[in-house]
């Protein structure tokens, strides 16, 4: 079945690759990527499968599901240690603003593409990240470590699952490699399991892929990539439009994607923590997963991110912010092909309306209104200030609104929903004129609900207020017993993560909020970008 599989080169035979093959680090002028070989590894082992990126692929057996025998070849081809003839292996060239400077180019230092496999007329474009170095890897190894592979993996697919835009995961793949990493980067390196995820989308290309050859003065490759970006990823941008009013259209559409996309993090509460202009998708789909995290405890100035803790300029409230910052970025890379400076900033000035639009209609859904009124803002506005309170679990306090009934009296914090009270931290410390005031909200929420009976509220609150997400301390003990060699815990709770809107028997440990032991554990409240 492998040998059979058709891989196409549509990236690289569409545009320009660099002449050299040389893989020391150093600076690509005009090609879009460099040619690479995969390293070798030493004993591929493929842990998890994803069988609904699979059926997207056309891959395995129905269902996506793969059989025992398959296993070796797959965990062969998706380590990047056999590749399949007619495979052209690549890695991209790409610049950034990286914490709000200027980087230059920097491009997949970990990363190799091995081209798009066709499926049902869409092809899919294949990306191994940790599979060897690269002429854009700088001072690194280009590898990964298992724990960042294996949260690359669970939240790709937990992403995809709650409605959100993302690049997928196909495989897990620990190589049989070690790799020395330092974790806090506090002079205490150690070995790891070395792992690959294949990503899978239908493109890999960034911001900063443009912002590189804008800043390099180089308009013809901006165009070229402008051009092949519009007609094989916004076809229909393609067919109704020509010219500046073309790049114009295209701008405008990723302004909107891109607010679309900021909206749904924040409904979920999850933060990127890294949203640099290289890890910003031009499809608008989250990419590279790295110390990402979810709001346990609502708090606005919450990053995972160790190497942000000082700034926190990715902290879950500044995510909608710089979105718009990054657009600006590439609005000002776009210059040279729009020309106009005011239409440019006309447009990305409608990423405020687009975002406010899209947050409106996620807050409505989420709090089970039919639409809004002029109350309602007083409403949030109080819900928002209680939330930030005292550490209230943002998960589990939004899947609870649910439980409450229309016009139900609730005049004590035994009355509260029985998941509310659970979505409390230290529930037996809240302050009495806290409860009050909660016990005051909720009272006028039940009045505000009565449109709706109560089954059909519900009903759509619970398809847009998670009970399962990505938990940071999940992922940490599914990657504590993967490193010990089982990887039943992966498969489980991808499983859970199946189905983020839907209540799962015997399956209570996965939606509750984070553990004391979770609260200062590396992985679980923080991360580094090591990984
Ligand atoms: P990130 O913050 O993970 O998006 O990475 C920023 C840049 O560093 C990208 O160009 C990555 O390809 C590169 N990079 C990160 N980790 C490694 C690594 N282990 N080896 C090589 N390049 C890396
Ligand atoms: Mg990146």
């Amino acid at each position: 079945m492998l040998n059979s599989l058709k891989f196409t080169n549509n990236f690289v035979n569409g545009l320009a690759g660099d002449p050299s093959l040389e893989v020391k680090p150093r600076q690509v002028y005009e090609a879009f990527y460099s040619r690479v070989s995969p390293r070798v590894c030493t004993s591929p082992q493929l842990v998890a499968w994803s069988s609904e990126t699979a059926k997207l692929l056309g891959l395995g057996e129905q269902g996506g599901a793969i059989h025992e025998p398959e296993k070796k070849d797959y965990a062969n081809l998706l380590s990047g240690s056999a590749l399949l003839s007619g495979m052209r292996p690549f890695a991209m060239c790409y610049g950034g603003h990286q914490f709000g400077q200027w980087a230059g180019q920097l491009g997949d230092g970990r990363a190799i593409g091995l081209g798009e496999i066709n499926n049902a007329n869409q092809p899919w474009a294949l990306q191994l990240k940790g599979a060897g170095l690269t002429p854009y890897s700088r001072t690194a190894d280009g590898l990964a470590v298992l724990r960042s592979s294996v949260r690359e993996f669970l939240c790709s697919e937990a992403m995809h699952h709650l409605g959100i835009p993302t690049t997928r995961a196909l495989s897990l793949v620990l190589t049989g490699d070690p790799v020395v990493r330092d974790m806090f980067y506090d002079g205490h390196p150690k070995a790891e399991p070395g792992a690959v995820v294949c990503r899978v989308s239908k493109a890999f290309i960034r911001f900063g892929s443009f912002e590189l050859f804008s800043s390099r003065g180089d308009e013809v490759r901006l165009k070229e990539l402008v051009e092949f970006t519009i007609q094989n990823f916004y076809p229909k941008l393609d067919a109704n439009y020509v010219g500046t009013d073309k790049y114009l259209q295209f701008y405008i559409e990723v302004v909107k994607r891109t607010a679309a996309l900021i909206a749904t993090w924040q409904g979920v509460g999850f933060v990127h923590g890294v949203m640099n202009t290289d890890n910003m998708s031009i499809l608008g789909e989250t990419i590279d997963y790295g110390p990402y995290g979810w709001l346990e405890p609502y708090e606005l100035a919450w990053t995972p991110n160790t190497t942000d803790a000082e700034g926190r300029r990715y902290a879950y409230a500044n995510q909608p912010a710089i979105g718009m910052w990054n657009l600006s970025r590439l609005g000002t890379a776009l210059l040279p092909l729009i020309e106009d400076k005011s239409v440019l900033q006309s447009a990305l000035d409608t990423y405020k309306d687009e975002y406010s639009e899209r947050w409106r209609v996620l807050l409505v859904a989420k709090l089970g209104f039919v639409e809004f009124q002029d109350t309602d803002e007083a409403l949030i506005d109080e819900l928002f200030e209680l939330l930030q309170l005292e550490e209230t679990d943002m998960t589990l306090f939004f899947r609870s609104l649910s439980g409450i009934k229309s016009k139900q009296k609730i005049l004590s914090m035994e009355q509260w929903p029985e998941l509310m009270q659970a979505a409390f931290y230290q529930l037996e410390k809240l302050e009495s004129n806290v409860v009050q005031r909660w016990t005051r909200w909720l009272q006028s929420y039940a009045v505000r609900v009565s449109k709706l009976s109560d089954k059909a509220r519900a009903e759509q609150m619970d398809a847009v207020n998670p009970l399962y997400v990505c938990r940071n301390y999940l992922a940490q003990k599914a990657i504590d017993s993967a490193e010990q060699g089982d990887f039943t815990g992966v498969e489980t709770f991808l499983d859970v993560l199946k189905r983020p809107y839907t209540e799962q028997k015997n399956r209570q440990a996965y939606a509750e909020r984070r553990p004391e032991w979770a609260r200062s554990r590396a992985g679980c409240s923080m991360l580094s970008c090591s990984s």
